[in-house]
């Protein structure tokens, strides 16, 4: 075992799940495991093309179209920068001339959408490499490997044809092989944390940028998490891309710290498809086993459990403090109709189409708990989540 990211984790091999993290002490509800910042960050394309996103800093141009300070690159006319400072530093780390060339053929290119964040991710993936060899070890080192596919194929002719651009133009630079392109790729799709935008009147989630994170690449999966990520890309000032992983509830020295790899509420079907297709193993977790055993009624019962209206708005100003013994009675209530039930209740997103995860707020004393939502930001306190549950079992 030896120590990451602080006093927090500690990195182990666990005998089912290979390497993963484990609590170093007992954790607290809502403390934070990890924060940290990316080692590589990258623009989705089709978010790109809207010329709306920073190509350093991700945030997003709050101003209408033509209006404000955004800026454009006249050279690659592609990478756009919500400040000068944000333009300043890129050109020595994120938009270096290797980048700007790149995006150029880029645009020029008959790639798909799909295949130009792909590429974007590469280009980068490269200038990391030229820039920072120790960071582009970190890389290498996660995990993931093969297999050369069409796709892998495709990149790989784009990537080189980049690279020849620009040894025409400078100092010899390395090519890079059909099989370390296609490996890289798979590096990617197993530890990129997309960074999304959610839209509150749409209910839609859509991802603009992709960030991996040396650190926060060793959290295993898990289908009932004891810790969620947060980010909050536009909030102002540094830091703003750093994934932030929340304990949920209180976890006991040397336990696994575990996230999901998507949103909690998915089917057996869709979440094992999703990590077999995309992360190349079955989950064996306790969820999936009791889930494995059963029958067609039982799913379409769990999928209405999961799903049922909890809303709260039209609730009175009932003055209503939830004591412990009141959540505990509410829980023991919920636990009798299918055994995840409480967790659901209490760690999914009630507003309709958000499937983001609560955490609890970072613990702070004599305050009362208050969930936060991972994905839509909304808050949820404990007398919130009595009235639900309460709502529920009238309406059951
Ligand atoms: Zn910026
Ligand atoms: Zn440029
Ligand atoms: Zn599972
Ligand atoms: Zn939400």
């Amino acid at each position: 075992m030896s120590e990451a990211s602080g006093s927090m984790l500690k990195q182990a091999t666990l005998s089912a799940r290979g390497r993963g993290l484990v609590a170093s002490h007992a954790i607290k509800a809502g403390e934070i495991l990890l924060q940290e910042p990316h080692l590589l960050l990258y623009l989705d394309a089709a978010f790109a093309s809207l010329n709306a996103v920073c190509f350093h800093c991700t945030r997003l141009d709050p101003s209408p179209k033509g209006t404000g300070s955004w800026t454009i690159c006249p050279v690659c006319q592609t990478a756009t920068f919500c400040s000068l400072d944000c333009a300043t530093s890129s050109s020595s780390s994120t938009h270096t001339s290797f980048v700007c060339k790149a995006l150029s053929l880029l645009r020029l290119s008959t790639l798909d959408l799909d295949l130009q964040t792909q590429a974007r991710y590469l280009i980068a993936a490269y200038n990391l490499a030229v820039l920072s060899p120790h960071d582009f070890q970190q890389l290498l080192a996660l995990e993931g490997d093969g297999p050369v596919d069409e796709k892998a194929n495709v990149l790989h002719t784009f990537l080189s044809e980049v690279i020849r651009h620009w040894q025409v133009e400078t100092q010899r630079l390395p090519s890079w092989s059909l099989h370390f392109v296609a490996s890289l790729l798979v590096k990617d799709q197993r530890n990129a944390f997309g960074l999304s935008t959610y839209f509150s009147d749409t209910h839609l989630r859509q991802v603009r940028a992709y960030a991996i994170y040396a650190q926060a690449s060793f959290f295993n999966h898990d289908c009932l998490p004891n810790a969620c990520r947060f980010d909050y890309i536009d909030r102002p000032g540094v830091g703003s891309t750093d994934i932030i992983i929340r304990a949920l509830h209180d976890i006991p020295d040397g336990a696994e710290i575990c996230i999901s790899y998507f949103p909690i509420n998915w089917s057996l079907t869709e979440r094992q498809k999703k990590l077999r297709d995309e992360y190349g193993f079955i989950c064996k977790c306790e969820r999936c086993q009791v889930e494995e055993g059963w029958s067609d009624e039982d799913i379409a019962e769990q999928g209405e459990e999961i799903s049922v209206e909890r809303d709260t708005s039209e609730e009175g100003d009932e003055d209503m403090e939830a004591t412990d013994e009141e959540v505990m009675d509410a829980e023991e209530d919920l636990q009798g109709s299918f055994p995840h039930a409480m967790f659901f209740a209490k760690y999914l997103c009630p507003h309709e189409g958000c499937g983001g995860t609560l955490a609890p707020l970072p613990p702070n004393q004599g305050r009362a708990v208050i969930m936060e939502c991972n994905v839509c930001g909304q808050l949820r306190s404990e007398e919130e989540f009595l009235r639900e549950i309460e709502e529920y079992r009238v309406s059951s």
